[in-house]
């Protein structure tokens, strides 16, 4: 079987321009070395050579990997469960602001409890996800359906008010083919809304290659803003708005200090420091980006 896939070139712009820019370790689970690379076309960055897609799932076997458990278990995950119940309400307000409509496609779904804030209160929500234990978790927990990721191409064209990809950009294999196929399922006039790390943050340019959200190789993509919305904008989705997550700093500083040895004193005062920096020009350690159709 094969095991790594190496992109020849970019896989936003397509440049053959690409180069190495740092190697990271997998903290999380393996301990092994990956390397990201830069374009210089676009200045976009990538974990290149990355393991191949038959065997990513070895690399999130973990307890750690939070956003597939619901183990409340030391002191990250606890933090993690009391932060996203506060979340979830913020994110739904993300959506209300924006539309009227009330048709829901959360794609990489997890343990399903988005969809649950959204549809307690009256949206219409499908949620794809490839993990079995976590589409198995939503349909005992919520008493939602939902379904493999494979889906996805399976669907109408134009039939949602809004598509929603909290973190899982960042994970996807096929980037343009699925973000060609996302902008199509969206009707004219509804809203893709993207969430994930900001590599310019202060806390990734302070913890360098330590930095947490690097998360390789489970992150194939390591976003700048301008990177997000140079995408978007080849399949036709206008970018509106750019929103802070305000915890994603702290979490991320926290992983990133345990990865060093680091305390968690340290940890709070850097995630305070990236958020107060964010308005001078680093943004935020994750933002939410919102796209037009
Ligand atoms: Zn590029």
């Amino acid at each position: 079987m094969k095991q790594s896939v190496t992109l020849a070139t970019c896989p936003v712009c397509d440049s053959s321009d690409i180069t190495n820019s740092m190697n990271v370790r997998d903290h999380m689970i393996t301990q092994e070395i990956f390397t990201v690379q830069k374009c210089g076309t676009c200045d976009f960055y990538f974990t290149n050579p990355r393991p191949a897609e038959e065997i990513i799932g070895n690399y999130y076997k973990s307890e750690e990997y939070v956003s597939h458990s619901s183990s409340n278990k030391g002191i990250i995950n606890k933090l993690y469960n009391i932060v996203r119940g506060i979340t979830l309400k913020q994110k739904r307000a993300v959506l209300e602001q924006l539309t009227d409509g009330r048709s829901l496609l959360d794609i990489g779904c997890g343990t399903g409890h988005f969809l649950n804030e959204c549809k307690t209160n009256g949206w219409s929500v499908l949620g794809l996800e490839p993990d079995a234990d976590a589409r198995s978790f939503t349909k005992e927990k919520f008493g939602i359906e939902t379904l493999p990721v494979e889906e996805l191409y399976e669907r109408e064209k134009s039939s949602f008010d809004v598509i929603t990809m909290w973190h899982v950009l960042e994970h996807v294999y096929h980037l343009k083919k699925d973000v060609r196929q996302i902008s199509g399922l969206i009707k004219p006039g509804g809203f893709l809304i993207i969430a994930v790390p900001n590599r310019e943050s202060w806390d990734a340019r302070n913890y360098k290659e330590l930095w947490a959200a690097y998360d390789v190789p489970r992150h194939l993509y390591h976003f700048s803003e301008k990177n997000v919305i140079e995408l978007m904008k080849q399949f036709d989705l206008k970018h509106q708005k750019t929103l802070p997550m305000k915890f994603d700093s702290f979490y991320v500083s926290m992983l990133s200090e345990k990865y060093r040895k680091g305390s968690l004193f340290k940890a709070m005062v850097n995630g305070f420091r990236s958020n107060l920096k964010a308005k001078s020009g680093f943004g935020y350690s994750s933002q939410i980006y919102i796209f037009k159709k």
